[in-house]
């Protein structure tokens, strides 16, 4: 199939940030296709069910639409909830399911290819987040079916042996709520301590269940081998192997750095990957291709968020609608 109408911008990604790229398109009268290759706000779906926010429910909102949360910070059901009802009240022009392969053209006329059709557009907003590729520890047995790198909920390890890997939010959610349905938790942490970013709230459940033994925790420690019914770990002390049902790794994601690569987008020669963008138009360094969102911190993936990275939309199509005000 082939779509021969042009339209201003194709988004790539119905995530919050794309939402709100197409929200800020239609307010200033471009036309719009937002292409999401799974659900919508598919990485928020994706997260732990019982997965509550760090941000407030304020600083979640998109385009100024109130998110009425009952608590001081939502969950995921909420957060939900909050976007699904922001994309159909404003009838978002979203194609869910609808995979997004390559970007190729120039400023004008950009050619979006998908799994089922090709898209004309003058202009790219690239918000693809970086939810989809899990950092992997690289160890033998990684691929065994026990071995899982999104969390979803706790049933699954009632009174089974589990390792945690990792000491961030997520892995620290995942190994408090597992360790209270009755799974025996072991975390390994790369570092010496459980991670600074950890809310402060949570910080001292953690620190008290494993100070008191409740949770065992390996600290500058990892993972060396997996197997059908234990796991090996590099210790300070030697080599451990432990009893083991389930490995959670939880130790982050990165951005899918071939699709920006492929559409000649430029990433620092460094360990960040950091994409070139100038920061006051988020213009990447291929003319007419934006960046929005949690995909701009390259492999410095803490570094943004729905909360600084929603003014990103603004940025860009106050830019666009510049740009084509003084063509017309
Ligand atoms: P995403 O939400 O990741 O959206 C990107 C979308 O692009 C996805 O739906 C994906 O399916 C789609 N996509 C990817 N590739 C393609 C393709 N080739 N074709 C078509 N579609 C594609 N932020 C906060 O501000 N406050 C918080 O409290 C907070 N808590 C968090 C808790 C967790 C557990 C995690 C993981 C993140 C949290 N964040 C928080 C960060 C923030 O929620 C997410 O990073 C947010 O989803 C970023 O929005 P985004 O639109 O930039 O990217």
């Amino acid at each position: 199939m082939k779509d021969d109408k042009i339209v201003d911008v194709i988004i790539v990604g119905g995530g919050p940030i794309g939402i709100n790229c197409a929200l800020e398109c239609k307010k200033n009268g471009l036309s719009y296709v937002v292409l999401e290759k799974g659900p919508l706000t598919n990485s928020l779906y994706n997260y732990p069910k019982n997965m509550t926010f760090f941000s407030t429910s304020e600083r979640l909102e998109i385009d100024d639409i109130p998110f009425i949360s009952k608590n001081p910070k939502p969950n995921r059901d909420e957060a939900l909830e909050y976007y699904r009802r922001v994309t159909t009240s404003n009838k978002l022009n979203i194609h869910l399911f609808e995979k997004v392969i390559s970007i190729s053209g120039e400023l004008g006329s950009f050619n979006t290819k998908t799994d089922i059709a090709i898209y004309k557009s003058r202009y790219i907003i690239i918000a693809t987040g970086f939810y989809d590729i899990p950092k992997n520890l690289n160890v033998p047995g990684e691929e065994l079916p026990k071995v899982t790198h999104y969390y979803k909920e706790p049933h699954l390890y009632v009174m089974q042996n589990v390792v945690v890997v990792g000491a961030s939010n997520s892995a620290v959610d995942a190994a408090l709520e597992i360790w209270r349905k009755g799974g025996n938790v072991t975390m390994v942490v790369r570092g010496a301590e459980i991670g600074s970013r950890v809310k402060y709230w949570v910080r001292p459940d953690i620190d008290n269940r494993i100070k008191e033994e409740s949770i065992n925790a390996y600290f500058n420690s990892e993972i060396e081998k997996i197997d059908a019914h234990t796991v090996t770990i590099k210790t300070p002390e030697g080599y451990v192997t432990i009893p083991n049902d389930f490995v959670v790794a939880l130790t982050g994601y990165q951005p899918d750095f071939a699709f920006l690569k492929s559409t000649g987008i430029e990433l620092s020669n460094d360990s960040k990957k950091l994409p070139n963008y100038n920061p006051e138009t988020m213009e990447t360094n291929v003319a007419g291709v934006f960046l929005a969102g949690v995909i701009c911190g390259g492999m410095e993936t803490h570094k943004w968020f729905i909360e600084n990275s929603r003014i990103h939309a603004k940025q860009i199509v106050n830019h666009i609608a510049k740009v084509e005000a003084v063509k017309s």
